[in-house]
């Protein structure tokens, strides 16, 4: 059976894919169970050798790869450009990083024990659409270095790049059989992997929804789990906050990628004080957003990535907004910039919109500010503005996420580790933390007896 891939800037078709069902997903497995052996016996300099040839070739061939992001999932090409320049260096990065994961020695009665880094085997890899080449990276590179052989199921709306990274993993040497790439529904390709006893770990990106499924599934099997869900980030401006600064980054932080991002600040909390002066700020700023064809160099938001998610973004504003953009007068999956005033009990602050919708809510001080941001099942990332090192230092330990900024408003760091608290999932990826998740560790005592 064919699948119909879409453009979500024009409504037309891109590709015919054939959907792959459980027998496909079986194969894929156990394609990478048989390439697991010899895999995992690669001399790390000789993987780090490969992923170093990967991420070239991700740079040699980044604009097609970014315009095939483009294409599919309605991002500005400009934005697709870093996000294919951050899948070159994740590349790097573990490249650089696989004879750096060490073990230990450790002195003990009557001998030393000595500990090893082992990779798990065969890994499901399952990506959602919103940065799909990226989240893949994320979890190829540190799956890869560990000396694991995977299983990528990208998200059916948007499974091209993954499909010409897997081609670029022959390209640069990596074995066949080491890296599977299987394109097919959640419910079914995904679900096999989850339940399969031949898959040892899960690494996961999507919904919370689904990653409590992903946790049921793999309860099975006691399979390892990494859970990467969504998100509610806060983004707290206090009074003495460079107003200026942060009203110009804040349309970034909830509007880019379409709102379609784990990490959106998608609740603005603003110090009352200061409230009328930022909320006028930030309208300005986001006047500015260009609106419009993914494939002009100026543009800075596109469309969303589907009809079905452009009705679920809609059904959370009621009535007449504080501020809506425009959108383009043609096909396409448009939704404009929106923000509205809201409380923290409104549905449009407690649940994940994953659209560009920002609520602004006021609040008295810093510890109304705290309780405000925590008040979310979610806990993934955020920002906080203010002038006083000491303050940022205390609101960002009081806050119950895994990735902070302090005036600044991005997250994800190649080198740094990512990942959430409460229902944002738990594990790490990106950084040396990654690697945790790919191997496990095992102790090997030697007697100095006899
Ligand atoms: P989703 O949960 O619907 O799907 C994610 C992936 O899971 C897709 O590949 C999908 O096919 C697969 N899937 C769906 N049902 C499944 C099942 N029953 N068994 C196994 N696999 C199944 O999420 P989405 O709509 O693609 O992506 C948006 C969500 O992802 C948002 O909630 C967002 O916050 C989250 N997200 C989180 C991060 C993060 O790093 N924390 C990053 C990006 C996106």
């Amino acid at each position: 059976m064919t699948f119909t891939v879409l453009n979500p800037a024009t409504e037309l078709p891109i590709a015919e894919l054939e959907q792959a069902g459980v027998e496909e997903a079986d194969a894929a497995v156990a394609w990478a169970k048989a390439a697991y052996p010899s895999w995992s016996a690669v001399a790390p300099g000789d993987r780090a050798r490969l992923l170093r040839r990967l991420a070239t070739l991700v740079e040699e061939n980044a604009e097609e790869l970014a315009r095939i992001e483009s294409e599919n999932v309605g991002k500005p090409i400009s934005g697709a450009r870093g996000e294919i320049g951050m899948v070159a260096q994740v590349f790097h990065f573990y490249a650089g990083a696989i004879d750096k994961h060490v073990g230990e020695t450790i002195p003990v009665a009557g001998g030393v024990a000595a500990t090893f880094r082992e990779p798990l085997g065969v890994v499901g890899l399952i990506v959602p659409w919103n940065f799909p080449a990226n989240i893949a990276s994320w979890k190829l590179g540190p799956a890869l270095a560990c000396g694991n052989t995977v299983v990528l199921k990208p998200a059916e709306l948007t499974p091209l790049s993954a499909l010409r990274l897997g081609e670029l993993c022959l390209e640069a040497g990596v074995p066949e059989g080491v890296v599977n790439v299987v394109v097919g529904k959640g419910s079914v390709v995904g679900q096999r992997l989850i339940e399969h006893p031949d898959v040892a770990k899960i690494a996961f990106t999507g919904s919370t929804e689904v990653g409590r499924l992903v946790m049921q599934g793999a309860a099975g099997t006691i399979k390892r789990v990494t859970l990467e869900l969504g998100g509610k980030s806060a983004n707290v401006i206090f009074e003495d906050a460079d107003l200026e600064r942060a009203a110009a980054a804040a349309p970034y932080s909830v509007f880019d990628n379409a709102g379609q991002d784990c990490c959106a600040r998608s609740r603005i909390l603003v110090q009352r004080s200061v409230y009328d002066r930022f909320l006028g700020l930030l309208i300005d700023a986001t006047r500015d957003v260009k609106v419009g064809d993914p494939a002009d160099e100026e543009t800075e938001m596109g469309p969303l990535v589907s009809a079905a998610q452009r009705e679920t973004v809609a059904s959370f504003v009621d009535g007449e907004p504080t501020y809506r953009g425009d959108i383009p007068d043609a096909p396409g999956y448009w939704y404009p910039c929106t923000v509205v005033e809201a409380s923290n009990d409104d549905r449009v602050a407690r649940e994940e919109v994953f659209g560009p919708v920002a609520a602004v809510i006021p609040f008295e001080d810093e510890a109304d500010a705290i309780r405000i941001s925590n008040d979310t099942p979610y806990g993934l990332s955020g920002s906080i503005w203010t002038r006083d090192g000491s303050r940022a230092l205390r609101v960002a330990r009081a806050t119950e996420a895994g990735v902070l900024s302090v005036n600044a408003n991005t997250s994800v760091r190649v080198q740094t580790p990512f990942g959430g608290f409460k229902q944002s999932g738990f594990g790490r990826e990106l950084g040396m933390h990654a690697l945790d998740g790919y191997s496990e560790v095992k102790s090997v005592f030697i007697s100095t007896e006899g």
